[in-house]
C-alpha cells in the first residue's frame, strides 16, 4: 500500500500535469493491480475531474482529514459527505493536525470510531525528536494507540507511523528500527482491539525514491505514505514502481 498526502498543496493545473507525469513514469505492465495506491489530494479537488477516466483508474481516493460529526459545524467534512462522494479512506490524527490544530486523542477516537466500518482510517502515530532521544518512543506510540482498545476494529485499518522528526526533514530512522518498530504497533494493536485484529503498517516521514527500497525490503513494512516527494508525479510513479517490485500488497 502506498499513499500519497498533498497536504495543502496543489491547484488545477498541478493536478492535470501530476497525472499526466504519473502516467509516463508508472510501469503499467508489470502492476501488480492489488496493490492499493491511495492519493490524499486536498478534498477541494475530489471531484474536480472525471475520476473513471482511464489516466486516474490506477488510484483509490481518500482525504487528509475528516469531522466525527455532521451539522453545525463550520468547515468540516463529515464521513457521511466522503461515503457519498465515493472516498475510499481517510487520514486521521496526522502530527500536524495533533499540533497545528491541537487535536487530541479523544477527538481522534471519535473521528476512528464514525469511520470504522465505513471508510478505510490511516491512523497516524508518531513520536517527537525529544521523546525519541529520551528513548520512550514505545511508551508515546502505546498511549496514541489506546484509541483502540476494546473496538472492534474493520480489517482495513491501517496505521501510519510517523516519527514527527523525520517529516519533511530529510531524516529517517535506520530501516531495521522501522521494522521494530512496526512489529510493536502490530502486536499493541492485535492485544487491545476487541477482535485483535493485526493492522497494515505504513512508514511515513522523508520517503523518496532513493531510501523507499531499503523500507520496503523490511519484513513487518507494509508500504509508505508519502508527503513531499508524493507532489511530484514522477517520484510518485517511481516509489510506487520500487514497491510493486517486492511485491506487497
Ligand atoms: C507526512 O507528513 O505524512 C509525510 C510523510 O511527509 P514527508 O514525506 O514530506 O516527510
Amino acid at each position: 500500500m502506498i499513499i500519497a498526502n498533498w497536504k495543502c498543496n496543489g491547484s488545477t493545473e498541478m493536478v492535470l500535469s501530476w497525472f499526466e507525469a504519473y502516467n509516463i513514469e508508472f510501469n503499467f505492465e508489470n502492476y501488480d493491480f492489488d496493490i492499493f495506491i491511495g492519493l490524499a489530494l486536498p478534498s477541494i479537488y475530489l471531484n474536480h475531474f472525471d475520476r473513471e477516466d482511464s489516466q486516474f483508474n490506477f488510484a483509490e481516493w481518500g482525504v487528509q482529514d475528516v469531522d466525527h460529526s455532521d451539522g453545525s459545524r463550520t468547515g468540516a467534512i463529515s464521513v457521511d459527505m466522503l461515503i457519498d462522494m465515493e472516498c475510499d479512506f481517510s487520514i486521521i490524527g496526522h502530527s500536524e493536525r495533533r499540533q497545528i490544530f491541537n487535536e487530541d486523542n479523544d477527538l481522534i477516537k471519535e473521528k476512528l470510531k464514525s469511520l470504522n466500518n465505513r471508510i478505510m482510517p490511516v491512523l497516524c502515530i508518531g513520536e517527537t525528536k525529544e521523546e525519541n532521544d529520551k528513548g520512550i518512543t514505545k511508551d508515546i506510540l502505546k498511549n496514541q494507540l489506546e484509541i483502540v482498545n476494546g473496538l472492534e476494529l474493520d480489517e482495513s485499518f491501517t496505521i501510519a507511523y510517523e516519527p514527527v522528526w523525520a517529516i519533511g526533514s530529510g531524516l529517517t530512522p535506520e530501516p531495521k528500527d522501522i521494522n521494530e518498530i512496526h512489529k510493536y504497533i502490530k502486536d499493541v494493536v492485535q492485544s487491545n482491539s476487541a477482535n485483535n485484529l493485526i493492522p497494515t503498517v505504513l512508514y511515513g516521514g522523508s520517503v523518496t525514491d532513493k531510501n523507499a527500497e531499503s523500507f520496503f525490503k523490511e519484513e513487518f513494512v507494509d508500504g509508505a505514505l508519502v508527503g513531499g516527494a508524493s507532489l511530484d508525479g514522477t517520484t510518485f510513479a517511481k516509489i510506487v514502481n520500487i514497491f510493486n517490485s517486492t511485491k506487497k500488497t
